[in-house]
């Protein structure tokens, strides 16, 4: 299995991020660069800004666009909503929250934690009682993560909203879209969040290299008070109608133009149908695994089958499976590429990602990859995994 050689066909790309990006959006991207003047360029701007209010469900939040990644997200949430020595409630969701909650801490932030319990979602009561507790106010912000992309575990963020109000509790509510936007339901204004953060290269079908983050009236009010030190990051300086100053120097033209092609695509499939797509998917996914998972060496991560992602699915493996020596197999051997286990779940669980610029028999070829590589690994699995997943595709 020579990694370098060429291998005909396509190659199945089942990472929860990147994702598979459609053509539209690669040739969006083979473009030239404009020069920085050219009003062209304020109307690509102006279609992304409009294009994620529309899909983040908002009518007046601030959005912000960067040259950056997910962690780049993160670090401008924590530098324009927390000051140093401030306190934020970061609830267990397993490694995206504990990553999100060091780079707070980092930057001089204090944090409270939510235990994770492994396999379940946020527990929105032990939140509420959290915030309960802290009858000074100290906490500034709920910082959740929506969809855990580690543990294919998605927080009901209504439950956790209920939760805020019900301890009557003013902390902002903070949430991480990265992998669940554009796969799963939302809708920041009805669900009183205040700000949300994401990234390009998941359920928004980009390559990687675009970060957003969009803040409501409230947080911006907050945002001028805190007193962390940024530039480059800070949302006063971006709040602007000059392109330059909106991202801080020269705009990445050409994730830009690729965004553009991808919120149209999915405006033109229509979001409802981009989250029925989701839905099913994943429960073909389901059905597939409920199936090996009568051989007993395979299982779902996520206990509560409501609780498991339209985005990623997470498949734990008993204890001596070489979750690695698996990838390869799927990756050499049968072109289907397959993420592994993140923090303490490395090496427990991989995982099959499904969002983004997906269909059923990516997802069906993706399962027999999957399938074929655990019977050469031997490990045990029960039977008539694919058939259950065609009848759940028939069915609709
Ligand atoms: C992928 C991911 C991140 C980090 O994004 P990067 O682009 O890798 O920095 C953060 N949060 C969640 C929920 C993610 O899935």
């Amino acid at each position: 299995m020579n990694p370098f050689h060429r291998i005909p066909g396509r190659r199945f790309l089942h990472a929860p991020g990147p994702t598979h990006v459609p053509d539209e959006v690669v040739h969006a991207m083979s473009r030239q660069p404009m020069d920085m003047a050219d009003p062209r360029l304020d109307q690509v701007i102006a279609s992304c800004e409009q294009g994620l209010r529309r899909l983040l469900q908002t009518e007046c939040a601030d959005v912000f666009l960067y040259a950056c990644n997910g962690h780049g997200a993160w670090e401008a949430v924590i530098a324009n909503l927390v000051s140093p020595g401030q306190c934020v409630l970061v609830p267990g969701t397993g490694h995206f929250s504990d990553s999100w909650a060091l780079q707070c801490e980092a930057m001089g932030v204090r944090v409270l934690r939510t235990p994770w319990i492994e396999g379940e979602p946020i527990d929105p009561a032990v939140v509420e009682q959290m915030l309960r507790e802290d009858a000074g106010h100290a906490i500034t912000a709920v910082f959740a993560v929506h969809t855990d992309t580690a543990s294919g575990v998605c927080s009901d963020l209504a439950a956790l909203r209920r939760a805020i109000d019900a301890a009557g509790h003013p902390a902002l509510f903070v949430v991480d879209v990265v992998a669940s936007l554009g796969a799963s339901a939302f809708a920041m204004d009805a669900l009183g969040i205040n700000v949300v953060l994401g990234a390009s290269q998941k359920g928004l079908m980009c390559p990687p290299g675009l970060g957003f983050a969009a803040a409501d009236a409230r947080a911006m009010a907050v945002c001028e008070q805190v007193t962390t030190p940024r530039y480059y990051w800070d949302w006063r300086v971006r709040r602007s109608e000059l392109a330059y100053r909106k991202f801080c120097g020269t705009p990445p033209q050409t994730l830009l133009f690729g965004l553009q092609a991808a919120l149209e695509l999915m405006f033109a499939e229509g979001l409802e149908s981009v989250l029925q797509r989701h839905r099913l998917l994943a429960s073909m996914v389901h059905a597939a695994i409920a199936c090996w998972s009568r051989g007993g060496q395979v299982d779902f991560f996520a206990r509560q089958p409501q609780a498991r992602s339209d985005s990623v699915t997470a498949i734990a493996v008993a204890a001596g499976i070489d979750v690695e020596a698996l990838r390869t197999v799927a990756r050499e051997r049968f072109q289907v590429a397959l993420a592994g286990g993140l923090g303490p779940l490395n090496g427990r669980v991989f995982r099959i990602g499904h969002l983004g610029d997906i269909n059923a028999p990516m997802v069906l070829g993706c399962l027999a990859g999957v399938q074929a590589a655990m019977a050469v690994q031997g490990i045990a699995f029960g039977p008539g995994a694919l058939d259950a997943a065609v009848e759940r595709l028939a069915r609709g």
